[in-house]
């Protein structure tokens, strides 16, 4: 096959449209190289650093309009780390996951192998769909994903709620690592809403976030204080302590702190979550309205509500290999559009995050157009 050379004018300005790590901008990286002779190759423990963390959890507050009481609290390891630590630290006997992609399937794993805790209720749907949380009395946690990066399907964030109206009592966490900064949420629906700065955040990885409501901090103190074995690495009163004096437990990547510092900041002084996520409302805008009108792509995602704003899922009809498309597309600097792979489908998985410039899916949507036609 000949290779195809897509037109300069063609060409988004930025060819990063991959699920994370996702585009870093480049004035962030500007402000990283402002500071680095002072900040990068500093101790940890001095007011360089911690200041930084300091404009993360500031940052983070303020993005999410946090309620009295709640807090933000950060440690090393990413969002896979935290499904270890909330096993250990916030699960007390018996979990519930909705279980619909690779992502939320993972959390309901590690609760399932924990020796400490009973079997979790598990609830599925086939991949392209999301379950519903059911309200149960003997739930002390609910394990919901606001987006499944895996599928492309996004969820309402709401509390389990009994048929009678009543609220379950169970806490509320939330994976939302690729979701955060990206989907409107309302974090009083949630006791704990974590994530990690490579997706939304346009930062590197290797780091968790979680946003604590009261209940989900007496808690992690409850079970603190029992007899439960917790190794350390995975204590949260431990990462709690040390975010309260803005550090981390032990040594961060200080590039990653700084890159999600200044993206938080860019979303803070442009709008907040308002504007962040309306940044990937026109991009998904587009992108769906593209493949609803093209005679060989598809939206993966059937129901409009579930497709997911910042990571869509597009399928491509038979005879056009999704596969040569993302080939041809990486071949002219378009990379990280193939799907994620153990879907196993004719399809291209595009992100787009808020620091993804909508005119830039856009272009993509053309380029990708123009490939189709010249595949033969
Ligand atoms: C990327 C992703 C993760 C994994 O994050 P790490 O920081 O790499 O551990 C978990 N959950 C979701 C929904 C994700 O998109």
């Amino acid at each position: 096959m000949a290779s195809i050379e897509l037109p300069k004018e063609l060409l988004p300005a930025d060819g990063r449209f991959g699920a994370g790590p996702s585009k870093v901008r480049s004035e962030a990286l500007a402000a990283l190289m402002a500071v680095a002779p002072t900040y990068l190759g500093t101790s940890h423990r001095q007011a360089t650093v911690k200041d930084v963390v300091g404009r993360v959890r500031k940052g983070v507050s303020e993005l999410f309009s946090l309620p009295e009481g709640y807090e933000v609290v950060l440690g090393n390891g990413g969002s896979t780390a935290f499904w270890d630590i909330a096993t250990f630290g916030l699960i007390e006997r018996k979990s519930q996951h909705l279980s619909f992609g690779e992502f939320s399937s993972k959390f309901a794993q590690s609760s399932e192998m924990a020796p400490f805790l009973e079997d979790p209720f598990v609830i599925t749907s086939t991949a392209g769909t999301h379950p519903e949380a059911i309200a149960q009395s003997d739930i002390d946690l609910y394990g919901l994903t606001h987006n499944e990066t895996s599928t492309g399907v996004m969820m309402e964030i709401a509390r389990p709620r009994f048929a009678d109206g009543s609220v379950a009592e169970g806490l509320v966490c939330v994976d939302a690592t690729s979701a955060a900064g990206g989907i409107r949420v309302d974090i009083t629906e949630t006791d704990i809403y974590y994530f990690a700065p490579q997706k939304c955040f346009g930062s590197d990885g290797g780091l968790w976030t979680a946003i604590m409501s009261p209940k989900a901090l007496e808690r992690a103190k409850a079970i603190g204080a029992s007899e439960r074995y917790i190794p350390p690495f995975f204590d949260l009163n431990i990462a709690i302590d040390n975010s309260r004096l803005d550090q981390t437990y032990n040594t961060p990547a200080l590039v990653t702190l700084l890159l999600f510092a200044e993206q938080l900041e860019w979303f803070n002084t442009n709008g907040g979550l308002e504007w962040s996520a309306s940044r990937s409302d026109a991009s998904s805008s587009t992108l769906y309205a593209w493949a609803e009108a093209s005679t060989v792509a598809t939206p993966f995602v059937e129901k409009p509500e579930e497709r997911s704003r910042v990571v869509g899922t597009i399928d491509f009809a038979e005879g056009i290999d999704a596969a040569a498309i993302a080939k041809a597309l990486r071949a002219n600097g378009i990379v990280d559009t193939e799907p994620y792979r153990k879907l196993g489908r004719n399809q291209l998985r595009i992100s787009m995050f808020p620091g993804i410039e909508p005119s830039d899916v856009e272009k993509l949507t053309t380029c990708i157009d123009y490939v189709v036609e010249r595949l033969g």
